[in-house]
């Protein structure tokens, strides 16, 4: 494998944390506990800092402060546009510290800052810049009912939410759950992901600079104690969730006993479908972007590549070619295109399913190991000759491993798209515009993909099938998250 040997000239200096405590009503403090955790970069292994510990007592705190700036404070009174002006005016807070965001993404959770600079918070800057424009667009109806009655219905925000994020895209995701929660109105308790709290904490101080009310934006940095703890609490309207399938499972029945309003963002096994009569060479590119893009910790991850048979040789010696040119190290430097996995736990959990790939037979075209000794590389793996009963077919891995899955024919391999628990996403490679859109009809998924990858916008709504989700973040149904519906009918008569 390819390693990243540029000067440090070629490198980005590591940013400085500002930011370590927890935030609630707009004070930042110590937990009640006076816990802390460590935080640590993934290339080296080495702690960056330690960082308020949130337990269920700071949750309450959060929670009340949250309520109190629901019920009293200005926020979801305020006009909507003057919302809107604040939302915006925190994107260009962010974008005045864009370079330094993107190096606290790459300390603390291992991206490359190439990927950090032009992927995460570009698209953070954008996504609160699309909301803050919804902010006074959010209209009811007026209803013709019976009688002589005028009816209309009103959208209000749903209350006090809870955010559990997790760590693969830890800025982005606080922009996917910030963004239409403040354009509602809604008030927010965030809860980080113990492995990445730091740019949700530093881009909480910058909304506290760009004059968001005090408990509007309340942050617990903390452990699934704290995540449960926010999903029991009687007074929080709605919980939003972006992480596993089985975090999801016990958030579900956590929320059973308040009833609480749930959207799930979760896992999948998305597969990726490339036809013999595709551009091979974009195809190449898409099946390797689809897969390695952030380490393969995507949740998105085009890790199923169905391949037609015709192609299948030639294809996958593209795809090793273009695998191996990838170059790992220090992410810091800019010419790493991938970095270390998130952490031990993730990293014992790869090298697992590499070995059980291995042990069942697939071939193991290129990678296989882990790269260097310190830091939680994990070299670029590429399996072919992959059967549909394998566990690296059918669990997601979370890593930067690839199965190759031959197929003959199209309903063959629209059946076989299909059979997975998961449904997050889909992508399907062919010059052929009619078998493109009959892809984009059978296969079961929130999102599907026609000769590209990955291609995520503000506007365009992103979600699961099955169980990969419920409900759809970005785009206008994202707004239907975070409000209710009220009807309202007066007497004419
Ligand atoms: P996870 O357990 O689902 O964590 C996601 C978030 O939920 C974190 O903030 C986590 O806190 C919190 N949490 C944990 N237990 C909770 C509970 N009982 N109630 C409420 N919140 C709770 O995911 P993970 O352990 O980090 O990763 C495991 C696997 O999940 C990965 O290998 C991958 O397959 C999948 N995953 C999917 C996505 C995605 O984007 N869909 C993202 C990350 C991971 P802590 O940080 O303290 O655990
Ligand atoms: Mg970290």
């Amino acid at each position: 494998m390819a390693t990243a040997t540029a000067s440090s000239a070629q490198s980005v200096a590591r940013p400085k944390v500002r930011q370590t405590k927890m935030l609630i009503g707009g004070k930042w403090c110590d937990s009640v506990s006076g816990e802390t955790f460590e935080t640590f970069h993934p290339a080296t292994e080495e702690k960056i800092a330690d960082v308020a510990r949130a337990n269920a007592q700071d949750v309450d705190r959060a929670v009340k402060a949250a309520r109190k700036a629901f019920e009293e404070g200005p926020w979801p009174a305020m006009d909507a546009r003057d919302r809107g002006r604040l939302i915006n005016k925190l994107a260009d807070l962010l974008e005045q510290h864009a370079e330094e965001l993107a190096a606290l993404e790459t300390l603390d959770n291992g991206k490359p800052i190439r990927d950090s600079k032009a992927a995460d918070i570009p698209l953070v800057i954008d996504c609160l810049r699309y909301y803050a424009g919804w902010a006074d667009k959010i209209t009811g109806d007026t209803i013709p009912i019976r009688g002589n009655y005028f009816c209309y219905s009103r959208r209000e925000p749903v209350g006090v939410v809870g955010q559990i994020i997790p760590w693969n895209f830890p800025a982005l995701m606080v922009a996917w759950k910030w963004a239409p929660a403040l354009a509602t109105g809604c008030t927010i308790v965030m809860k980080p992901a113990e492995q990445t709290p730091l740019s949700c904490l530093r881009m909480a101080e910058l909304a506290t600079e760009a004059g968001f009310p005090p408990g509007v934006i309340n942050i617990v940095p903390g452990f699934g104690d704290a995540g449960a703890a926010l999903v029991k609490h009687p007074d929080v309207d709605k919980i939003a969730f972006t992480g596993s399938t089985e975090t999801a499972q016990l958030i579900m029945r956590d929320a059973a006993q308040t009833l609480k309003r749930l959207t799930f963002e979760l896992g999948g096994k998305s597969p990726n479908i490339v036809f013999a009569d595709s551009d091979l060479d974009a195809a190449v590119a898409g099946a390797e972007f689809g897969l390695f893009f952030n380490q393969g910790q995507c949740c998105c991850a085009g890790s199923r590549l169905f391949v037609e048979e015709s192609i299948h040789g030639k294809f996958v010696e593209k795809l090793v070619a273009k695998a191996k040119q990838r170059q790992l190290g220090d992410p810091f430097q800019l010419a790493t295109t991938q970095g270390p996995q998130i952490d031990v736990d993730q990293f014992n959990k790869i090298m697992k399913y590499i070995n059980l790939g291995k042990e069942a037979g697939a071939k193991c075209v290129t990678g296989g190991e882990r790269e260097g000794k310190k830091g939680f590389f994990v070299q670029p793996t590429v399996f072919d000759e992959v059967t549909d009963d394998m566990a690296i077919a059918t669990d997601e891995i979370f890593g930067p491993v690839l199965s190759v899955l031959p197929f003959k024919t199209f309903d063959e391999v629209i059946e076989r798209a299909n059979k997975s628990f998961y449904g997050l996403a889909a992508a399907v490679w062919t010059r052929d515009v009619t078998k493109a859109h009959k892809v984009a009809q059978a296969v079961r998924a929130g999102t599907v993909w026609i000769n590209c990858y990955d291609v995520f916008d503000a506007a365009a709504p992103f979600g699961g099938f099955k169980m990969s989700g419920m409900g759809r973040e970005l785009g206008e149904k994202a707004l239907e998250n975070y409000t209710e519906h009220k009807t309202v009918t007066m007497s004419l008569g």
